[in-house]
């Protein structure tokens, strides 16, 4: 702070801003607040019993989801073997957990074979603000609407994957929901965490601030045991899983740190979203470079190796109007060549609309905003799901290929 000393004898009164000076006393009171507001905002927002719902699904989205025409529907309908759905109005709509019957039965091209196992892919940057959570979250919404059974890990003790699932980290969730008591040594499968969601086909696994504890608790475990492998410790930990769920998504945190070590060993695939500015570009390098230097470290000096199903770069929070994303998504291209999906997320107020409720966009009521700015935003969505389900179909034909040949 510039503070200028008045001339000696003069009398003029020096401006100075007023000194908040805050002891870890008020900070404690400050995040005891914080803490409380939190909770009657949710209360707010999800009445009445504070529990988040799954949209209903009308008979136009459910023929999209099944990719047949409504007519196909209406006949299917006839024959009674499906959910019948419920009358509002004149118009039919289906609770989310029949919709997916629906699906099941309608794509069942689509559904993991008895013999593969689940697909497990984890979302990662170590930018924050890139649209990792959102991505995540959306993608399992997208997945589960698509059929498949979807298990979220939270890896990331901020907690924003499982805020958006409806459950508050700070003040609902303990270590046995979380994967700690995995990284602590105190159980070797994941599968203790494991509770339902909201979502009808989504499982989750929350995170919350005392996931943080894992930062230090796998190299103590390493240091006490050099045989130990720190980077496998979910990797094994998800053994059960895979076989329950069709599909794993992990959101992690904004660091190359211990535990999203952890999730890119676990993973067959990775989606890096990316959203085209300057800085973003650069650290998305800093990014790859660690990572093969960690691997290198960790693996290959071992003779071991990993390979990844895919590897995709998911423009994300795109501005079309801005020239310099534009010259930057050309960069992005140019580096990640393949790599990058065929579709780009466009900065919406829709999506900032449905963060600032606690969801995402397949959450959003039809009609709650704009509805060209929200189907542009929802189709990019249903696009991403579209491309990333296409390839986990890919790779469980793979599995069965293998398997046969
Ligand atoms: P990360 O997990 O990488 O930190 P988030 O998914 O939490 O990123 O997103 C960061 C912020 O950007 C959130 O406020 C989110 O609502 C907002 N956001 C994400 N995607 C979009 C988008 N397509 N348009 C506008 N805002 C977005
Ligand atoms: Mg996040």
């Amino acid at each position: 702070m510039s503070t200028k000393l008045a001339p000696s004898g003069e009398g003029i009164r020096i401006h100075r801003a007023p000194i908040r000076r805050q002891s870890l006393a008020d900070i404690e009171a400050q995040a005891a607040r914080i803490a409380a507001m939190m909770g009657q905002i949710r209360t707010a927002m999800l009445p009445p019993a504070s529990v988040k719902q799954a949209p209903a699904v009308s008979a136009a989205q459910l023929a999209e989801l099944c990719g047949v025409d409504k007519s196909k529907i209406a006949y299917r309908l006839t024959r009674g073997d499906l959910p019948a759905g419920t009358m509002v109005g004149n118009r039919r709509e289906w609770a989310m957990t029949d919709a997916r019957t629906w699906v099941r039965d309608l794509r069942h091209e689509h559904m993991r074979p008895a013999q593969a196992a689940g697909t497990t892919i984890t979302v990662a940057n170590f930018k924050g603000g890139v649209a990792k959570t959102t991505s995540a979250v959306t993608l399992a919404q997208g997945l589960a609407m698509r059929g498949h059974r979807v298990l979220v890990v939270d890896l990331d003790p901020q907690g924003s994957a499982t805020t958006l699932f409806g459950v508050l980290p700070g003040a609902e969730v303990e270590p046995e929901h979380t994967a700690m008591l995995l990284f602590s040594g105190e159980e070797e499968d994941l599968s203790y965490a494991i509770r339902p969601s909201y979502w009808p086909g989504i499982d989750l696994i929350c995170a919350a601030p005392l996931l943080f504890g894992a930062e230090f608790a796998l190299p103590a475990r390493q240091t006490r045991d050099p045989g130990f492998e720190f980077w496998r410790c979910l990797d094994r930990g998800l053994d059960q899983a895979r076989m329950d769920y069709d599909v794993i998504l992990i959101d992690t945190p904004p660091a190359l740190s211990y535990v999203t070590i952890n999730a890119l060993m676990a993973a067959d695939g990775v989606i890096m979203p990316l959203p085209p500015s300057a800085l973003d570009f650069a650290s998305s390098a800093q990014f790859w470079d660690l990572f093969s230097d960690l691997c290198n470290q960790l693996i290959r000096s071992r003779g071991q190796d990993k390979t990844f199903e895919f590897i995709d770069v998911l423009l994300s929070r795109v501005e079309s109007s801005d020239a310099a994303s534009s010259v930057v998504r050309q960069w992005v291209l140019e580096a990640y060549t393949d790599k990058v999906l065929p579709i780009e997320i466009p900065k919406t107020s829709v999506a900032a609309t449905a963060s600032a409720e606690f969801g995402t966009v397949y959450d959003l009521p039809r009609g709650a905003v704009n509805s060209k700015t929200f189907g542009r935003a929802r189709d990019a969505f249903d696009r991403m799901c579209e491309l990333i389900e296409q390839q986990i179909v890919a790779v469980w034909a793979a599995q069965i290929e293998q398997m046969e040949g």
